[in-house]
């Protein structure tokens, strides 16, 4: 799977996610997800999204 971005390969990797929600900041641990070698994007894998 290449990246949405600049179609450089990707890695899989665990990441640490923060979501932004008002005064809350959300941090979740260890979520599975391609990381982009060269651009640094984030792709994160179908249902990952939803259950956060
Ligand atoms: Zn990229």
């Amino acid at each position: 799977m290449n990246c949405d971005l600049c179609s450089s390969r990707t890695t899989e990797q665990t990441v640490t996610y923060t979501i932004q929600l008002d005064e809350k900041v959300i941090v979740v641990e260890h979520v599975p997800a391609r990381v982009c070698i060269s651009c640094g994007e984030r792709l994160y894998s179908p249902g990952t999204g939803e259950r956060l």
